[in-house]
């Protein structure tokens, strides 16, 4: 029999600091001796960071930057769990996953939690009972989640072409109608970046995604191969190196819809240029790749037909460039005479937003 021994805290806290960031930001990087556990709470004047397992160390002064949102930093011990309890200036809005992220060790530094936010309209404030019973309180989603769903195409630029005449642009847009309606019903906040057979810039379409502060970026596209037996769905993320040569090939025929003359949109790239830290980008990176083993899985277990390959593969996509966490779909191949088919039919196109719906709602949204 083991012995019952009083639990020893296995982390700690070695410093504490705030500081400003491009966009009106404040950064709180918490370093920690070991890999932190953590959850967040809000009141309406306070950040809470809950770290499990984890000893208080009053030598750990904060170092705050005067002009962040950040008045003070104090620890509470809670049982095995150390609170750190951030008085604010302002309300901040709840803070989303793609602005937390966890650093390995390098150089000086622990392990680092960093923060990212913002004065906002207030997260709802979630119960925080600070009783000697070590509980955590998990934040409570208090707000809808919003995905922009972009349909691929449209306008001066019909995407891929069936040989039944099948147009890309439209079969997305239909698709995409859909989605929106179903997500929607679904709880979530969800925009269009076209409802109607207009054209837009890549650059456009990720600013919406920006704009709309999205939680979820999805882009839906049709493929055409030059081999007319290719068939299947495909899903990608971002990447600046694409995963295999046809990835590649594909990111380039998606990418030169831009090439299409129209006005420009290049403020729009400079902006989302400077909004993305390398950091940030890493976070994105993983949410997305998180994103989309799971929709690829959805697809799978709704028995769609996946074009052959592994399940998600990366190019350089230029609509996905953003701070929004998101992926490519390619819904099938519009080039293959029974999958255009398909792709035309209501039913088909049911069953696909089904399975797009499936993998939002089992995207874990929250830290
Ligand atoms: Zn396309």
């Amino acid at each position: 029999m083991l012995p019952r021994v009083a639990f020893a805290a296995r982390n700690s806290l070695r410093s504490l600091r705030t500081g400003v960031q491009p966009g009106d930001k404040t950064r709180l990087v918490i370093e920690t001796a070991t890999r932190p556990s953590y959850s967040l709470s809000y009141t309406a004047t306070q950040l809470i960071v809950n770290l499990s397992n984890t000893a208080s160390n009053p030598g750990a002064s904060a170092s705050l930057a005067s002009n962040g949102l950040a008045k003070s930093i104090a620890q509470a011990q809670n049982g095995d769990s150390l609170q750190l309890i951030v008085e604010l200036k302002k309300p901040i809005a709840q803070i989303p996953k793609s602005q937390i992220m966890i650093l390995e060790p390098n150089g000086d530094s622990d392990y680092r939690l960093v923060l990212d936010f913002a004065a906002g309209s207030g997260a709802s404030p979630t119960t925080y009972t600070t009783s000697s019973a070590a509980t955590t309180t998990a934040v409570t989603a208090s707000r809808k989640y919003i995905v922009v769903v972009d349909a691929g195409h449209g306008g001066k630029d019909p995407g891929c072409i069936g040989k039944g005449g099948t147009r890309e642009k439209d079969v997305v847009l239909s698709v995409a109608k859909k989605l929106k309606n179903k997500l929607d019903a679904n709880g979530f906040k969800t925009y269009l970046t076209r409802n109607n057979d207009t054209y837009l810039k890549l650059a456009e379409r990720a600013a919406i995604a920006e704009q709309r502060k999205a939680d979820l970026f999805i882009s839906l596209h049709a493929n055409a191969n030059p081999s007319r037996k290719m068939k299947g769905f495909s899903i990608y993320t971002l990447s600046e190196k694409a995963s295999d040569e046809e990835a590649k090939k594909l990111a380039e025929a998606e990418n030169a819809a831009d090439k299409i003359g129209v006005e420009g949109f290049t403020q729009f790239e400079e902006n989302i240029r400077i909004a993305l830290s390398s950091l940030q980008q890493h976070a994105v990176a993983e949410m997305s790749e998180e994103y989309a083993n799971g929709c690829a899985k959805s697809f799978k277990r709704a028995d769609i037909e996946q074009q052959p390959g592994p399940d998600v593969r990366h190019a350089p996509f230029a609509v996905l460039r953003s701070t929004v966490p998101g992926a490519l779909l390619e819904l099938g191949h519009l080039s293959n005479a029974s999958e255009e088919k398909l792709l035309k039919s209501g039913k088909h196109q049911d069953k696909l937003v089904n399975a797009i719906v499936r993998s939002v709602k089992n995207y874990n949204f929250e830290v």
